[in-house]
């Protein structure tokens, strides 16, 4: 595919931010240049997309801004959201998304559709409407504006004001851009000539802006100042937090620093202190694997793990979990680091001194205090697995995560904790293993027949679908067609049978394979099914394939 992009060099030609593209390239990307130079121009860029590589061929001189190293990528779907008039997308929360042709795609609640098509038809604009929240699109409506204002002028930073005030506006509208895209962390990377800031965005790193290095010494001390780090010591990692206020929305952010060649690289974690805790209907298991997940939770007592690798989503999993058998008559309590959801009616305990007060500590005082159900937030040792599964044997019901790529490695995990297979075997109600993929953006998802390719893909797997879905981006998903992710899942619910095999220590694959005759299936089996079903593209399913089994 041949696309044509206006893009912006970087200081070093390591990076090139594409600014703007046709809409059917569904990234705004990250793009490595490789191509000629010629006259101080490139003929041709290469744009890597995961791993297809699209070239970019024939960019003139005049798409290249001057001196555009300091601005924020820009927005490729500005001029949808131009389309409309300012007094329009204030009175009735909508926002010009994309333009499928001439058709306009309009994101507004329901409720003010009406308003929205008499506008449209007075000044025959033909237009496709999609039903948004208040919320979400009001977040979009402001980060439009931010990134408008952010290219006018607050990046353009000259040596000589760099001062105080600058930079902290600077550094709060990179945190607030981050929120806005809903990055989970943002990353100030230095090299020789520029400050790279990158956001992570379901999960994937994009850059947001790249800065001169000279910067990087004041936006460095900056964050170092705010997350009341030693400004002074540049050679040791340290770590620090803070919190901010973007637009309603609380947020905590974890600082970590380290030193690289080119001085300190540091990392924000970005924690939504509204997040609330999902349903189990919204977890996004299968008909079976709710089933699965229900019955093992609604046990009075045992112990239900869930593994994964970091950011899998295990503990979303373990708080609906949680809220699905939490009744007010129990005592429910968690151990959790850190605390990321906060839920009301609950004891919740986070780990301030690991080293002296960790799991096992805390899950000890914890069973002195009369409980019903503890959430262990991770078994990352011998001994807070032994109190665990002694707690599932006594009457508790025990939730922990556990790091196995998948439910039947969660077993032996344990095994190698030197947990006996008997007691593994008598308190263990089942696994769950899960990965998240990114969905398809509702705002843009389009249907289209599937290829004979992917239908022997679907095949393979058991599957059958006519058409699938893809995202072909617009200002709700920065323009990668995908918003928000999915976990898939491996549920491993313990019978008799599977309780007996433990006991005689089977090989991993041997119990694997009993797993999967009595009802267990892959989780690549679930991220295809997941595409069949249109919640994600067949490439996403396929890209994140584990194959432990
Ligand atoms: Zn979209």
């Amino acid at each position: 595919m041949t696309v044509k992009c206006e893009v912006a060099l970087t200081a070093e030609p390591r990076f090139v931010s594409v600014q703007s593209y046709i809409a059917d390239v569904d990234d705004r990307y990250v793009a490595t240049y490789k191509g000629k130079e010629v006259d101080g121009n490139m003929s041709t860029i290469e744009v890597l997309r995961e791993d297809h590589k699209l070239i970019a061929e024939h960019i003139g001189e005049e798409s290249f801004a001057e001196d555009s190293t300091q601005g924020l990528t820009t927005d490729p779907f500005a001029s949808a959201h131009t389309a409309l008039p300012q007094e329009l997308i204030a009175k009735f929360d909508c926002l010009g998304l994309r333009f499928d042709g001439d058709i306009l795609v309009i994101g507004a609640p329901k409720t003010n559709w009406p308003k929205i098509e008499e506008y449209a038809k007075s000044v025959k604009l033909k237009i496709k409407l999609i039903d948004a929240g208040e919320h979400e699109i009001r977040e979009a409506i402001s980060l439009t504006q931010t990134i408008a204002r952010s290219k006018n002028n607050s990046f353009d930073i000259e040596v000589s004001e760099v001062g105080e005030a600058p930079i902290s506006a600077l550094v709060q509208q990179i945190v607030e851009r981050a929120v806005l895209e809903r990055a989970s962390d943002i990353h100030f990377e230095p090299y020789k000539e520029d400050l790279l800031v990158r956001v992570r965005i379901d999960g994937r790193l994009r850059l947001l802006v790249s800065l001169p290095s000279r910067l990087a010494p004041a936006v460095t001390s900056r964050i170092k100042v705010l997350s009341q780090m030693n400004i002074v010591e540049r050679r040791r990692p340290q770590d620090g937090q803070f919190s901010t206020t973007v637009g309603d929305r609380h947020i905590d952010i974890r600082v970590a620093s380290v030193t690289t060649v080119h001085g300190e690289k540091i990392v924000l974690r970005l924690h939504d202190a509204r997040k609330q805790s999902v349903s189990l209907e919204e977890l996004g298991m299968s008909g079976l694997q709710l089933e699965q997940f229900s019955r093992m939770i609604r046990a009075t007592n045992g112990l239900i793990l869930v593994a994964g690798p970091t950011g899998s989503g295990k503990t979303t999993t373990l708080h609906s979990g949680i809220k699905a058998v939490s009744v007010s008559w129990k005592n429910v309590v968690t151990i959790e680091d850190p605390v990321e959801y906060v839920v009301p009616g609950i004891t919740q305990i986070p780990i301030i001194d690991p080293a002296n007060a960790g799991f096992a500590v805390q899950l000890r005082a914890v069973l002195r205090q009369d409980p019903d159900i503890i959430l262990v937030g991770e078994t990352r040792d011998a001994e807070t697995a032994r109190i665990s599964v002694q707690a599932a044997l006594t009457g508790h019901l025990v939730f922990s995560s556990i790091h196995a790529t998948d439910s039947v490695g969660a077993v032996y995990r344990l095994l190698q904790m030197d947990i006996e297979p008997h007691l593994v075997a008598s308190s263990l109600r089942g696994v769950v293993s899960q990965r998240l993929i990114r969905r398809n953006c509702r705002f843009c998802a389009t249907s289209y027949k599937t290829t004979a390719a992917e239908a022997k893909t679907l095949e393979a797997f058991g599957l059958k679908a006519a058409t699938l879905v893809r995202g072909a981006g617009c200002t709700l998903c920065g323009g990668s067609g995908f918003r928000d992710r999915i976990a898939t899942y491996q549920i491993l619910e313990m019978t008799e049978a599977l309780s007996d095999l433990i006991v005689s220590r089977p090989e991993p694959n041997e119990f694997r394979k009993y797993a999967a005759d009595s009802g267990m299936t892959t989780m690549d089996h679930e991220a295809v099914r997941l595409a069949a079903e249109g919640i994600t593209t067949l490439d996403e399913a396929l890209t994140l394939m584990v194959s432990s089994e």
